[in-house]
């Protein structure tokens, strides 16, 4: 039987030595260790990042790319993580298949054609069949349907490893690309130089085309939240992070919960396999009394998230940096099935919508499955038409994805 002083004894030691420290490999640089010296402890995932270096002929891999690119996404692992974590969600992040010495596990492909050809405009048909060739040949390497490429910088009359650039560098569905140069290390994170500035441009691009990569449409924060927290990385984060507070939003990291990478160890979900809408009708926007927009309508229950974002036109990709994002939605306990969430002007009062009650306003509400699948539903007004009796709406559509 234990008694008090065993208790007590328990209680000291855990007091006196450290929390199970994260282990950082010994060849990380002594930048990356410092950088990386406050890891947590990340719940294991049943599947991983399928992460691919690509160069085409007559180009080499960047000088000591899977260290560089190993402490890389290592950093981003953590921010994913600790993010999650802030947001709810549990020290979870996306999967990395690691290998003995603390690298991660890079698959190194290399094309068949000159290593030009892959061009920023249209290399992407051309390296993924490739790659799509390799895993073909290594299903064992075959990690998950969400994949990572980095590709060498062009060295030509337009580019070099002072200014990059040339290869794919975007999100296409469940893959993105990412590029690397010589100075593509975090040793240089948060440096107020030249070569700070350029990491935080190249790998503030990597974070956020990777989490394209991982599921996530653009998103705004709140005021309140853009002024506590910084710039999302789904907004225009890519420009801040290392320099400046970057931060995920609590939509983000609700899409997150359910993208394939973050499933956690034993979760045997088929992702990304079903085919069954999430349902809406009776979309109604007012402006209530206290000054806030309230957005309710009814909902197949077909889903485990829901988020709303609230923008201006126009509402095409890559002109939706501005949407900002509210997880605040809420089943009325008295309708089942009839849901509403709560915009106080005053959250959403960058929007220009709002500033001048001119031009067209849209809210999307994204709902995220269990296995992974998105469904939208938009309904877009008039800032001007907005008032206590409801809104009238322009358009109002659904589809698949986000
Ligand atoms: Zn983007």
């Amino acid at each position: 039987m234990k008694n008090n002083k065993t208790y007590m004894i328990a209680a000291l030691a855990a007091m006196l030595l450290p929390a199970a420290a994260v282990e950082i490999p010994a060849h990380f640089s002594d930048a990356a260790k410092a950088k990386l010296a406050d890891s947590i402890a990340l719940e294991p995932t049943e599947h991983k990042l399928n992460v691919v270096y690509f160069v085409g002929q007559g180009y080499e891999p960047v000088a000591d790319y899977e260290r560089r690119i190993s402490e890389l996404l290592v950093y981003l692992q953590q921010f994913y993580g600790k993010e999650m974590q802030r947001n709810g969600q549990g020290a979870r992040s996306f999967g990395l298949n690691m290998l003995p010495n603390g690298n991660v596990d890079i698959q190194l492909v290399r094309g068949k054609l000159p290593h030009t050809e892959y061009k920023y405009s249209g290399g992407h048909g051309k390296v993924r069949a490739e790659v799509d060739e390799y895993y073909k040949a290594h299903p064992e390497k075959n990690f998950s349907q969400h994949l990572f490429i980095l590709t060498p910088t062009f060295l030509d009359d337009e580019y070099s490893d002072a200014n990059p650039g040339g290869v794919p560098f975007y999100g296409v569905g469940k893959s993105c690309y990412a590029l690397d140069y010589a100075d593509f290390d975090l040793r240089y994170l948060g440096e107020d130089t030249p070569k700070g500035h350029l990491l935080t441009k190249w790998f503030g691009g990597f974070a956020h085309e990777l989490g394209h990569g991982l599921n996530l449409p653009h998103n705004n924060g709140t005021v309140e939240e853009t002024k506590a927290l910084g710039t999302p990385l789904m907004g225009a984060g890519n420009y801040t992070f290392g320099l400046k507070p970057t931060y995920l939003t609590k939509a983000t990291c609700q899409i997150l919960d359910r993208s394939e990478t973050f499933a956690p160890a034993g979760d045997k979900t088929a992702f990304y396999t079903t085919d069954d809408p999430v349902k809406v009708e009776e979309p109604k926007l007012v402006l209530g009394a206290d000054g806030a927009l309230v957005y309710s309508f009814r909902a197949t229950p077909n889903f485990k998230h829901v988020n709303a974002y609230i923008q201006d036109a126009p509402f095409a990709v890559n002109e939706d940096y501005d949407k900002v994002s509210f997880t605040n939605v809420e089943q009325d306990p008295a309708t089942p099935g009839v849901y509403s969430v709560r915009i106080p002007m005053a959250s959403i009062a960058n929007l220009s919508g709002v500033k001048d009650s001119k031009g067209e306003g849209g809210i999307d509400l994204v709902f995220v499955q269990q296995d992974g699948t998105r469904y939208s539903h938009r309904v877009i007004f008039k800032w001007a038409d907005i008032s206590v009796k409801g809104t009238p709406f322009i358009e109002v559509k659904a589809f698949k994805g986000c």
